[in-house]
């Protein structure tokens, strides 16, 4: 079957391959016919290691698709079911999940290391587990959540990463107040998110702020009241908040420079939300007397920082209901053959999200 490699962490084109293999197949997993998958800024950041990821390795971890076999053992799912893929599935009996913290549960972490594709008798690993710019993929039941008829794939791929981790972080983790003043830095298919979620939560202002013009526009469309450059950014604050600063500033980008910049520009008392994944040797640095006497609250927030399986659940009924767009969230559509050309889309910043139709 066809699928997208990246042989060695750092090269930054993926070579599309019609000799791959999904193993593993047996008791507890199932096997998918993926049908589309967006492309995630984290799948760039894996490719060029600022994610941790052993090599080679098949990208992609926002996918959708239909059961085409079951192994042993499984219940919960049937031979042409429709599911999305959930590269971290809540394992249901842990402390995490125990807690209510599914997003934090390690048991399916172990599938990171264990390679699931082969190809000419070389084991190939897939990104988180995953690996979804490929025909196929074998992954632990838990792995795939069924989805109501009437949602489409590609919409269903996107829920699966980007939209609950930007819907989440405003829902869950900020759990934004009405009538606050909020600034979104970052406006890819994650930060329209957070923006689409600080609007369902009522926040009366909403900045966007993005290097790139055609992200900014975008975000006006999906509920930003203004959109600015980062060298605007100040204004703004000094203009909207009277100099106080915001009440929430998520951090969708993943650099202590843009994290930096949140903390500055979060009123005292106020909350940085990190939604960007950063890399293991960028360190954030804040003063201890900043940290006391400003009482900015530093919120952290994975894979939308709460249940991931009600966070899917709430997000198909937002979106059912009209709520948040997710259909204009996909600005691009692209074969796998063209997959180079969707890579480049998302470093440019032209893609809010591109789809990939397998
Ligand atoms: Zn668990
Ligand atoms: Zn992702």
């Amino acid at each position: 079957m066809r699928a997208a490699l990246q042989s060695e962490i750092g090269q930054d084109k993926l070579e599309v391959v019609d000799d791959m293999e999904a193993v593993g197949f047996g008791p507890g997993k199932v096997r998918i016919r993926i049908k589309a998958t967006g492309l995630c800024h984290s799948d760039l950041s894996a490719m060029s290691g600022v994610l941790p990821q052993p090599a080679p390795f098949i990208p992609g971890h926002e996918g959708s698709g239909v059961i085409t076999d079951v192994g042993d053992g499984v219940t919960s799912h049937k031979i042409g079911d429709r599911v999305l893929v959930c590269w971290l599935p809540p394992c249901g009996h842990c402390p995490s999940c125990n807690r209510g913290q599914g997003h934090l549960c390690l048991e399916a972490f172990g599938n990171v290391a264990t390679p699931n594709f082969k190809r000419a008798a070389s084991d190939i690993f897939g990104f988180a587990g995953t690996g979804t710019f490929s025909e196929e993929m074998v992954v632990p039941a838990a792995c795939a959540i069924p989805i109501p008829d009437d949602l489409p794939f590609d919409i269903a791929a996107l829920i699966g990463c980007g939209v609950t981790t930007g819907l989440g972080a405003a829902i869950n983790t900020a759990k934004v107040e009405a009538g606050s003043a909020v600034a979104v830095i970052g406006c890819g298919g994650v930060g329209i998110s957070v923006i689409q979620g600080a609007k369902v939560q009522g926040a009366a202002q909403i900045i966007a702020v993005d290097p790139v013009r055609s992200r900014r526009e975008a975000a006006l469309r999906f509920g930003a009241t203004e959109a600015v450059s980062p060298e605007e950014f100040a204004d703004a604050k000094n203009r909207i908040t009277a100099g106080e600063g915001f009440d929430y500033v998520f951090e969708v980008v993943g650099k202590s420079a843009t994290a930096q910049k949140a903390y500055e520009m979060t009123r005292r008392g106020g909350s940085v939300v990190i939604v960007g994944a950063g890399a293991l040797d960028d360190n954030f640095q804040i003063n201890m007397f900043s940290l006391f006497f400003d009482e900015k609250k530093i919120l952290p927030s994975m894979y939308g920082g709460g249940d991931v399986l009600r966070s899917y659940e709430r997000t198909i009924a937002l979106w059912r209901a009209g709520r948040i767009d997710l259909e204009n969230l996909i600005t691009h559509r692209v074969s796998l053959a063209e997959i180079n050309e969707a890579l480049d889309q998302m470093r440019t910043g032209v893609a809010l999200r591109t789809c990939i139709e397998l």
